[in-house]
């Protein structure tokens, strides 16, 4: 089976190709964490999937064979505190993002995602436990080319003060983002990122998660933030972190927007070149955007990175977000 699907580890290959070709996972990984929302104790298991299988979930709890939701833009049923997929017999999984987020960086295309529950474990609040697995699980490239989503014009969604935006590029994924909380320990971030596996993993992967004091009893109420604790995410309360090793970067919190944008924009079902920019932006305008981005076909096309040839050398050069 192993040998059907895989053709060399990554890890051995001495030519940089690689990057336009499909990856998978080499072995298995399991962990078991708690959901962020649900509080409920779950156990996953990433597996290898055939070329051009995508991201899929497989809720394993479900009776029969399980339910299978693919991890792209038309299965989101909620993206309002989180990135939630569904099916149409109602079956979700909540906070796919900072999975996806490790999945997109990582370079995995294609990958099985089994979850004997509801939502994807918090872990740590960030990707950097995601970002662990994925490494000691290792990486292997397929034989088949990758492909990718280019934009071709502007797209943007405003809402308020809300806005996200995503225009053409030459090469790879770029995310600019800014957010203004009325808080001193947030305050106004700004942060832009080259989208890469080193740029990933060293300035974006470990910021975790964030939440208000205030707004955790009303979330509990709602049914959500149940899981959160000081344990996966940072927790403020007025102008004050109550972490007490405190933030991981300074500017961790639009640190972690730019996380969730990697994860969120994963949902196109392939990596993107572009440059997105996100102002005080959420989950769900990003899922707005892909929306309209995919509903204009004059928007982007599918390319397969080793038929790329507008600025080759650069290309092959730069686009390391898919090594
Ligand atoms: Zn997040």
């Amino acid at each position: 089976m192993a040998n059907k699907i895989f053709t060399e580890d990554l890890e051995s290959k001495k030519t940089n190709n690689f990057r336009y070709c499909q990856g998978t996972l080499k072995d298995e990984i399991s962990c078991v964490g708690v959901g962020l929302h649900t509080g409920i104790k779950v156990s996953m298991k990433l597996k290898p999937a055939a070329p051009d299988t995508g991201i899929v979930f497989h809720r394993v709890d479900i009776a029969g064979n399980g339910a299978v939701i693919p991890a792209v833009w038309n299965n989101v049923v909620d993206a309002t505190l989180c990135s939630s997929i569904g099916n149409d017999e109602g079956v979700k999984i909540m906070t796919i993002e900072h999975l996806m987020a490790a999945f997109h960086s990582m370079g995995i295309d294609n990958a099985e995602v089994e979850i004997n529950g509801s939502e994807v474990p918090a872990m740590d609040g960030s990707a950097a436990q995601f970002v662990f697995l994925i490494e000691c699980a290792g990486i292997i490239e397929q034989n088949a080319p990758r492909k990718a989503i280019k934009v071709l014009k502007e797209i943007s969604i405003t809402d308020g003060d809300c806005i996200v935006s995503i225009t053409p590029a030459e090469k790879g994924l770029s995310i600019d983002f800014d957010i203004n909380f009325n808080a001193d320990a947030i305050g106004y971030q700004s942060y832009y990122v080259e989208l890469d596996r080193e740029s990933f993993k060293s300035d974006i992967s470990r910021a975790r998660t964030f939440g208000f004091l205030k707004d955790v009893e009303k979330l509990r109420a709602a049914g959500l933030a149940r899981g959160g604790s000081l344990e996966n995410a940072v927790v403020i309360d007025e102008n004050t972190v109550l972490n007490k090793d405190g933030l991981r970067y300074k500017d961790e919190f639009v640190r972690h927007k730019i996380l969730d944008a990697v994860g969120d924009l994963y949902l196109a079902g392939h990596s993107i070149i572009g440059n997105y920019c996100g102002s005080r932006s959420g989950h769900v305008h990003t899922s707005q955007l892909l929306n309209k981005l995919f509903n204009d076909k004059s928007a982007w096309e599918l390319i397969n990175l080793d038929d790329y040839t507008p600025s080759l050398k650069t290309w092959k050069e730069s686009f390391r977000a898919f090594a």
